[in-house]
């Protein structure tokens, strides 16, 4: 394994930054461009990646927490995964019609999810939001749709939190809540009177820059009880969640189940699939709606999720908790050694740092910055990502770097 020293060099990265700002709008769009708001060592560009770890396209290798901002969960080119899907590949992706395994994803999601008693596929999760929400409103023939202010639900005209090219009217039917605050839903539901459809919901708040919190069990069982009351669609938001929580959905451990769930990230580790899954009552407002797209069929990435949710079943899961476990204690050891407070929030599957009294978010910068020069690839303002791939030695290693650099995080920040 090549150590990285904080000296080292990001020349082809560099070059392909500059060809990619002279041909494509904004270089690098979305969640990944690390032209805004990244410390100036991160990557942009990357070459290839294999378990937990990833190398750049200057041949930098770095044990990697984002897990591609959550698509990969059970190891980048893991091998019964990709031989699922190659096995797929060989015969065909995109064919005149759906293959099997369709069915058998389907009949897998029915079989793990513990609500759903159908599911459907696309490829993003702004599709399956989307498609969550039209079955919402074919079923009720209500328009309103009531989400949590702050909370992410995908790039559509409806849900971004860009207004750049986007009319009043395209948000128009929504009103927002907040998260966590049954209250707030009770006012947001009084204000749409009876033409609510659907409240969407994320398990946990995660919505970057501020500390993650849990749903509370009397805030998931308030939104399910007043959705129930209204006859509105309570629709979980698993996108980013999905798998890394529990297998049988975020909110089993309260015994609340949702209409619909959204998933898409990590189901298929990293081949691009969405899911919707729903209960008997949906299931025929989710035949009537009119949802296709030209990919959405395709049978490899059917093939890799049904291998990637296997995985997950058979000991995946815990293997991620385990794992984070070991690197949220960690960190919170050596943040004390060097005397940080530092605040990790969320579940450690899916963990978020910030240090006390950072408002400016200057130490959170120096600290991942000194962590991915020596080759740990954190995210200074967004939740990370643990996955199955995640060795004991991987973490092990991780973490006597992000020992050094919370030292010269320490130094540029003395006490
Ligand atoms: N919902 C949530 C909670 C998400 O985190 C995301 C993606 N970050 C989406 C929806 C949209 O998913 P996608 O980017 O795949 O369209």
């Amino acid at each position: 394994m090549t150590l990285l020293t904080p000296q080292r060099q990001l020349l082809a990265d560099a070059a392909l930054r500059d060809r990619a700002r002279a041909v494509v709008p904004g270089g690098v769009y979305g969640h990944m461009s690390v032209l805004k708001q990244m410390p100036p060592s991160y990557p942009q560009f990357y070459k290839r990646g294999e378990g937990a770890r990833v190398w750049d396209v200057d041949g930098n290798e770095y044990i990697d927490f984002m897990c591609a901002f959550g698509p990969m969960i059970a190891g980048y080119a893991n091998s019964t995964v990709d031989a699922a899907a190659r096995d797929q590949q060989l015969l065909g992706d995109a064919l005149a019609g759906p293959t099997p395994h369709f069915v058998e994803l389907a009949e897998l999601l029915v079989d793990t999810v513990a609500h759903a008693e159908w599911a459907m596929f696309a490829k993003n999760g702004t599709d399956a939001t989307s498609i969550a929400v039209v079955t919402a409103r074919a079923a009720t023939g209500k328009t309103k749709l009531l989400k949590a202010r702050k909370s992410y639900h995908g790039a559509n005209a409806w849900f971004t939190p860009n207004p750049a090219g986007v009319t009043a009217a395209d948000r128009a039917n929504i009103i927002e809540f907040d998260y966590n605050d049954v209250a707030s839903v009770e006012a947001a539901v009084a204000e749409a009177g009876d033409d609510v459809a659907a409240i969407i919901v994320t398990p946990f708040r995660h919505d970057g820059l501020t500390d993650q919190i849990d749903a509370t069990q009397e805030f998931a069982a308030g939104v399910r009880a007043i959705a129930t009351r209204i006859g509105a669609a309570l629709i979980l938001d698993e996108v980013r969640t999905g798998f890394r929580l529990d297998a049988a959905g975020a909110w089993e451990k309260y015994g609340v189940r949702p209409d619909l769930t959204a998933f898409s990230k990590g189901i298929a580790n990293g081949y691009a699939l969405a899911a919707v899954v729903g209960v008997d009552a949906f299931k025929e407002a989710a035949a009537s709606i009119y949802v296709t797209g030209s990919f959405w069929m395709g049978g490899v990435s059917m093939a890799a999720a049904v291998a990637t949710i296997g995985i997950l079943r058979d000991g995946g899961v815990d293997a991620m908790f385990s794992a984070g476990d070991q690197f949220r204690t960690g960190l919170a050891t050596q943040a004390t050694a060097h005397g940080f407070t530092l605040h990790q929030t969320g579940p450690v599957t899916m963990p978020f740092i910030r240090f006390d009294s950072d408002e400016s978010l200057e130490q959170v910068f120096a600290f991942t910055d000194a962590a991915i020069r020596r080759g740990v690839l954190l995210h200074p303002w967004h939740n990370m990502f643990l996955s199955a791939a995640h060795t004991v030695e991987d973490v092990a290693s991780a973490l006597e770097r992000t020992d050094e650099a919370f030292a010269e995080t320490r130094e540029l920040f003395p006490l």
